[in-house]
């Protein structure tokens, strides 16, 4: 696929867009601004400062120059005018989607989106007169049939973190256009790296940034990016009433993590392929879940609209009971059981953690399957650790 953006263009954003380092002594690598307010030397600056409140440092739930910075890398990653950034993703996803829609009106959204963007849509928004038709997302043609007279908003999720089911991006981006509606997309798994929604007719993307953008497991933090007007209607409405926003400490943080991004996704790309080709070839798997395994039915699309894939894949294990995966799960070395992902270590979360160890449940997903994410270790490594583990079921 082309991309608008050059490798040195994203080099340049990571090392140094936004970053005004004469202003602060040439120090190369910013400053925490850890201050809630700024202050000013008369009153017609401090009426000038008021008055651009959503660019200008005045109070840090607004603007903050530390997080300033950020604005400006990850809206040029994502090709997006503006950005804003949040305390977390599930804050940066309920700010894009009120800012979309109110009483009365219908939102459409992807069958399992991440799971408090469920809760969002059909727990939350109900109660505030917000109807949400959850599609399956693989055919366009579902889309199509829901849409309805009061539709505002479309909200994807492409692909998915846990079976990976994607959405044709620039097809519901063009069928949203012809009917006026907002798209806004969970861009979590790809990245800007491996996949850009804005250049592909979508108006808003959303991130997990507690995922790759910091990348190794210290903060919890999101990311809104959109058209200049949309984030200032936003900057001035749920950005600055619910307040989720990042602390400047965390935001430094979140830097230091951007620096690396690129070489990071490249290299948990680079070994998922490696790990998802074993655990197809080991006769203990019974099917893996990987947008860019040729056994995934959306394969070619996977392929037109994103240029890697990341760490993340699931598997479901040849085991005769939740015990068996147990003990897979346990044998593991190098992997640690936890939720979450994007950081710098490999980490599995089996879904047996949802039911207890009697009962073989009845979510949608079986309790063999297992998510893997895999970080920065050895490839080697981990397929060696994965090999003992298998023997163990
Ligand atoms: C983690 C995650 C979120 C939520 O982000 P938080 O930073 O935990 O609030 C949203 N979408 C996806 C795909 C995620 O993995």
């Amino acid at each position: 696929m082309t991309y608008t953006k050059s490798m040195s263009d994203i080099s340049h954003i990571l090392n140094h867009l936004g970053e005004e380092r004469e202003k602060y002594f040439g120090s190369v690598s910013p400053p925490i601004f850890q201050s809630s307010n700024f202050c000013f030397g008369t009153v017609a600056e401090m009426r000038d400062a008021l008055k651009n409140e959503d660019s200008v440092p005045f109070y840090t739930r607004g603007v903050n120059p530390t997080v300033s910075i950020l604005r400006e890398k990850v809206a040029a990653l994502e090709s997006a005018e503006d950005a804003l950034i949040f305390g977390s993703g599930s804050a940066a996803m309920a700010a894009g989607v009120m800012s979309s829609v109110k009483g009365g009106e219908h939102v459409i959204c992807v069958k399992k989106p991440y799971s408090w963007t469920y809760k969002l849509l059909n727990k939350m928004l109900i109660n505030y007169g917000v109807e949400s038709t959850m599609v399956d997302g693989t055919d366009i043609e579902n889309f199509r049939t829901a849409i309805k007279p009061n539709t505002k908003l479309i909200i994807l999720e492409s692909p998915n973190s846990v079976t990976f089911e994607m959405q044709d991006i620039r097809s519901v981006a063009a069928l949203a256009k012809q009917h006026n509606i907002t798209t806004l997309i969970d861009n979590s798994y790809s990245t800007p790296i491996f996949q850009r929604p804005i250049e592909m007719g979508i108006d808003m993307t959303v991130h997990s940034a507690s995922k790759y953008f910091g990348g190794h497991s210290d903060i919890v933090a999101g990311v809104l990016t959109g058209s200049k007007k949309k984030i200032a209607e936003i900057f001035q409405d749920e950005f600055m009433t619910l307040g989720g926003i990042i602390s400047p400490n965390d935001a430094w943080l979140m830097l230091l993590g951007l620096r690396t991004l690129k070489i990071r996704v490249e290299r948990t790309n680079a070994t998922a392929a490696k790990v998802v080709e074993f655990m197809e070839n080991h006769p203990k798997v019974n099917k893996v879940f990987f947008p860019f395994s040729k056994s995934n039915p959306q394969y070619e699309l996977a392929k037109s609209q994103m240029s890697g894939t990341g760490g993340m894949f699931s598997a479901q294990l040849k085991a005769k009971d939740i015990a068996s995966v147990e003990a897979f799960c346990n044998s593991l070395k190098r992997f640690l059981l936890a939720c979450s992902w994007g950081g710098h270590e490999s980490l599995i979360f089996p879904t047996c953690t949802l039911y207890d160890s009697q009962n073989y449940g009845t979510t949608e997903l079986p309790w063999n399957h297992i998510r893997f994410y895999v970080g920065l270790e050895e490839p080697e490594e981990i397929i060696e650790d994965l090999r003992q583990a298998l023997e163990k079921i």
